[in-house]
């Protein structure tokens, strides 16, 4: 696919339009008759699909990636038929007693067209998920995916192609030069998943439009472990989040805080659940996935280098390759906020540990840095946990696991503050991608009329008993 140019976006964007303005908003038979052609479209290239996101990454697990990008996706269309019935009734609203013969309804209304922007770590839940959302709420939609994954991306196309026409959805492939073009068109609403740096261009984009956005965005996701708990659980836990995908999720878990004296205990059972979970090793592994290219790589290849200047004691569980930038999973301990593996998202298989003496020192950390897109608490002690979840601002949280809030499709999905605006993912989906139109009826008798001119004795009777 070559690259769409700022008129190409701009004629699909108007053809779109036209098309809403023309049909109306698709009825729920429709919406349901769309959203299984997908998912059957979906179903037929399921070889295809996996066979494009390991040209893509180089080393991808093919059943990881069923498990993580496929299962995810087919079970929100799933959702969406079944309950989309529902969310698409009319809601009525009450009247106050002076409106009483008159009625009072919201209708959920479609926007009309989303603009999507996607990135390239699950390129296509992240992208069919939020398309799937548009189409449930009665939209019509463009998608940009990433640049990184070219083959995912043709893909993508062929699909949404195969099963919409261009007036209803269509896939537009490029940079962050198309991204820049595409976030400026006026769109109804844009979706977007991906860094909280490109985040912000999107939102200010959009803002010249007044184009309302769901912005879902990265950040330091920290696993909190209450003081002596079970660290076999726990290790094993995390050494799934972490490791899914190489550790390249927005909501894995980017760093843990133990109580000090179980450090050591979370460490070796850490490196256990590791050796468990990958007896294979890592490089040319069919159950472990490589780091995107070259660049990430490096980075994260950077970012240990700093943290082991800086005094941190490495601990690499495994051979890496860096001709297929594979990089296999490295414990960090003796770590300080000021290392740079402490500044960004790690968006790797790095697990830095950090030490705590007492809760409110671990809260006080978590409350000192932006808010996290995800919070992962390990603890029985019920007062313990609420405490925690009292104390921060995150976005979704998982108990005594990870990742796997996200799978759960009556729970709103989204960041808060530096990772993300707004949430999507089920009925919140369909509420973010709808405008809540609310409609009076003026009934035939109607005590509202007796505040009318010519004002008189009544009137003031009347005012005087509703400012009582
Ligand atoms: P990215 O922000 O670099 O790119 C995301 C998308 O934005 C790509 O399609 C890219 O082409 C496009 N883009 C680039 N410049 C643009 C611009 N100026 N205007 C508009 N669009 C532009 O992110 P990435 O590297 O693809 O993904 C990794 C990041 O995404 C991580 O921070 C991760 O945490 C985050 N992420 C968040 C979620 C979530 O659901 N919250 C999910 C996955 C990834």
């Amino acid at each position: 696919m070559s690259d769409v140019t700022p008129a190409d976006l701009r004629r699909i964007l108007d053809q779109q339009r036209a098309a809403f303005l023309n049909a109306g908003p698709p009825d729920l038979k429709q919406r349901r008759t769309d959203l299984r052609h997908l998912k059957a479209e979906i179903l037929k290239r399921r070889s295809d699909i996996l066979r494009a996101l390991k040209t893509d990454f180089g080393q991808r697990s093919e059943r990881e990636s069923a498990i993580v990008e496929l299962i995810p996706l087919v079970q929100s269309i799933n959702y969406m038929i079944a309950h989309l019935g529902h969310w698409m009734k009319p809601q009525r609203r009450h009247v106050s007693a002076y409106f009483q013969c008159g009625r009072a309804w919201v209708v959920r209304q479609p926007v009309g067209i989303v603009g999507i922007i996607a990135p390239w770590n699950y390129p296509v839940s992240l992208a069919l998920v939020p398309l799937a959302t548009a189409i449930a709420a009665g939209n019509r939609a463009m998608l940009k995916p990433s640049e990184f994954t070219p083959a995912t991306s043709a893909v993508i196309g062929e699909i949404v192609q195969a099963v919409f026409p261009t007036e209803q959805a269509s896939v537009v492939t490029g940079g962050g030069e198309v991204g820049a073009a595409f976030s400026a068109l006026p769109f109804n609403h844009i979706l977007f998943t991906g860094s909280t740096a490109v985040g912000k261009k999107v939102a200010e984009a959009a803002a010249r439009n007044l184009t309302p956005v769901t912005l879902e965005l990265g950040g330091k996701s920290p696993v909190v472990i209450e003081p002596g708990f079970s660290m076999q659980r726990v290790a094993d836990r995390v050494a799934f989040g972490k490791l899914t995908n190489a550790g390249q999720t927005c909501i894995a878990p980017d760093y843990v805080l133990v109580h000090e004296d179980d450090r050591d205990t979370f460490a070796s059972a850490w490196q256990e659940a590791v050796k468990k979970q990958h007896p294979g090793g890592y490089v040319g592994s069919p159950d472990y996935t490589a780091i995107l290219n070259q660049h990430h790589y490096e980075r994260l290849i950077g970012l240990i280098g700093n943290a082991e200047t800086q005094g941190a004691r490495v601990i690499r569980l495994g051979r890496d390759s860096a001709a297929d930038h594979v990089l296999a999973p490295v414990l960090l301990l003796n770590v300080t906020p000021q290392m740079a593996v402490m500044q960004e998202e790690i968006f790797g298989p790095v697990l830095p540990v950090l030490t705590y003496r007492t809760l409110d020192e671990a809260i006080a950390f978590i409350n000192a840095r932006p808010h996290p897109l995800a919070l992962y608490y390990f603890g029985d002690n019920r007062t313990e946990r609420d405490k925690v979840l009292k104390s921060t601002v995150s976005g979704n949280v998982t108990i005594n696991g990870t990742l796997l809030h996200i799978a759960q499709d009556d729970l709103p999905f989204g960041g808060v503050g530096d990772s993300g605006i707004g949430a999507y993912h089920g009925r919140e989906g369909f509420i973010a991608l709808t405008h809540a139109r609310g409609v009076y009826q003026q009934g035939r008798f109607n005590a509202a009329t007796l505040l009318q001119p010519p004002f008189g004795k009544l009137t003031d009777a009347i005012t005087n008993l509703i400012l009582r």
